[in-house]
């Protein structure tokens, strides 16, 4: 039964300065960020009635594994045994299998089964959808069933097509290829990871694919998608005993369409929320995790897609709605295991690196993102780069480098503009934590 029914207290106005915290809330979605939020409101005292509505019918899990253990692991890794996180024990009511069909304005939810819930506050934390174009039909990547129908597919001599040499194409390309399967991926643009890292960056990735044993193919554009094979644009078929397109994820927020309000939407569908999360103009409406797009105070607005903000911006929201003072962001952080090299992403970048550490493609090294130079005495003063080296860094990317990943991590999430010694930092001899200018 919905209890949250029952309860009396009305919705807080988010323009009243001091909101009453809710005494019911929904979390919808069952994934890291569900749970984080059940338990980030938990730790910080939230006592009243906790309701998390999920989708896919198994407790919180980790998606990461399911490409980069995609054959050695045949169980999902749990959250609970992996984060301690354990619904059952936090929430009033688990459902785990009875999805939100619609929100509206109240907040007030209808499941699929039916069930009506008028909690105080609703957080939204339904996460990302695979991208699979209109027509197309082959197997993607992004639950523990999907994981399970992909694996059971794969065997030594098996043709695995991959349309997408995006960061899910290229851990699936090097344990497929690991365990026998005859592997070739699709990218339509001029190298792997062009669209997230640019092509400099990724053409250095480029050779990693042949050392694996999958072959890469660039520039191939695929017009159509089917079970046994795709069509290239140039007319050519390339035939496939399986065909996985990974071509990225968008908010789950179509369903959303025409109850908040139209603006909160960004162009990719995710949520524009505040930096506590909420989402303006929807009184009791809250997002985290993947749905969500959430201002950084140093790298402006952030979509959502990291497994980071998953793990962390349930915090930050359930400190905004219990009234309690907010801490520092986090930097987004994606890491990537692929074809036999670690990655490790922070912050945005944009367009091509400006600076590189060590030498790219060969054993570990580094490239980085600078906040444009404009040349005025402002930007000079702010820390862009005056000719001494120094400049203000939004991005940094370490591949095969897990000892700086530390240091890397505490610089992105230091209050205020990251400037750095770049001059010093390409030199992989010198420690990243010496090259940071305070
Ligand atoms: C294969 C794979 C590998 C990845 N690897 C990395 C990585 O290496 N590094 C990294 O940073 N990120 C990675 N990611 C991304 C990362 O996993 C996500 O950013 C993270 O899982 C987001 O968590 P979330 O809780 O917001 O969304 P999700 O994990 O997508 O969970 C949302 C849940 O909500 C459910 N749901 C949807 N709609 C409704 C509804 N209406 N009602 C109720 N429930 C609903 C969904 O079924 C889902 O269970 C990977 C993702 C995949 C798929």
């Amino acid at each position: 039964m919905p209890a949250t029914n029952d309860l009396p207290a009305p919705a807080p106005l988010r323009d009243d300065p001091h909101p009453r915290p809710p005494r019911s809330v929904v979390v919808v979605g069952a994934g890291l960020a569900g749970a984080q939020t059940a338990a980030a409101l938990r730790a910080h005292g939230f006592d009243g009635h906790l309701t998390v509505l999920g989708e896919e019918g198994l407790p919180p899990y980790d998606r990461p594994p399911l490409s980069k253990e995609l054959v050695s692991r045949t169980e999902p890794l749990w959250l609970r045994d992996d984060l301690g996180v354990d619904l059952d024990a936090l929430a009033d009511e688990v459902r785990l299998a009875d999805p939100v069909v619609a929100v509206e304005p109240g907040p007030t939810l209808t499941t699929r089964s039916g069930d009506r819930l008028a909690p105080d506050a609703v957080v939204l934390a339904c996460g990302s959808r695979p991208v699979l174009p209109p027509g197309w039909d082959a197997d993607v990547l992004h639950t523990a069933a999907d994981a399970d129908r992909l694996r059971a597919d794969l065997r030594p001599g098996t043709r695995l097509v991959i349309v997408g040499a995006g960061w899910i194409g290229a851990e699936v390309a090097g344990v497929a290829a690991g365990a026998g399967a005859e592997v070739t991926v699709l990218e339509a643009g001029p190298a792997p990871l062009a669209r997230q890292l640019g092509a400099d960056v990724g053409a250095h990735l480029a050779p990693w694919y042949a050392e694996a044993g999958a072959r890469l193919r660039l520039d191939a554009t695929a017009a159509a998608v089917r079970r046994d094979g795709v069509t290239l644009t140039s007319g050519e078929e390339v035939p496939a005993d399986v065909v996985l397109v990974a071509v990225g994820a968008r908010p789950a927020t179509a369903w959303l369409r025409g109850t908040l309000p139209e603006m909160v939407f960004d162009p990719a569908g995710g949520l524009l929320v505040d930096a506590g999360g909420a989402v303006p103009g929807a009184d009791g409406v809250w997002a985290v995790g993947d749905v969500a797009s959430r201002p950084h105070p140093e790298l402006g607005v952030v979509p959502g897609g990291h497994w980071s903000a998953a793990l962390h911006d349930p915090d930050a929201t359930a400190r905004a709605m219990l009234g309690l003072p907010a801490e520092p962001p986090q930097a987004p952080y994606v890491f990537s295991r692929q074809l036999g090299h670690d990655l490790a992403l922070f912050g945005l970048p944009e367009g091509a690196p400006t600076a590189w550490r060590g030498t790219p493609g060969t054993g570990s090294w580094a490239a980085f993102w600078t906040a444009p130079t404009v040349g005025g005495p402002e930007d000079t003063a702010a820390g862009h780069d005056a000719g001494d080296g120094v400049a203000v860094v939004r991005a940094v990317l370490l591949v095969d480098a897990p000892k700086e990943v530390g240091a890397v991590r505490r610089a992105m999430n230091r209050p205020g503009p990251l400037r750095m010694d770049l001059e010093r930092a390409g030199d992989p001899a010198v420690k990243l934590r010496t090259t940071v200018v305070t």
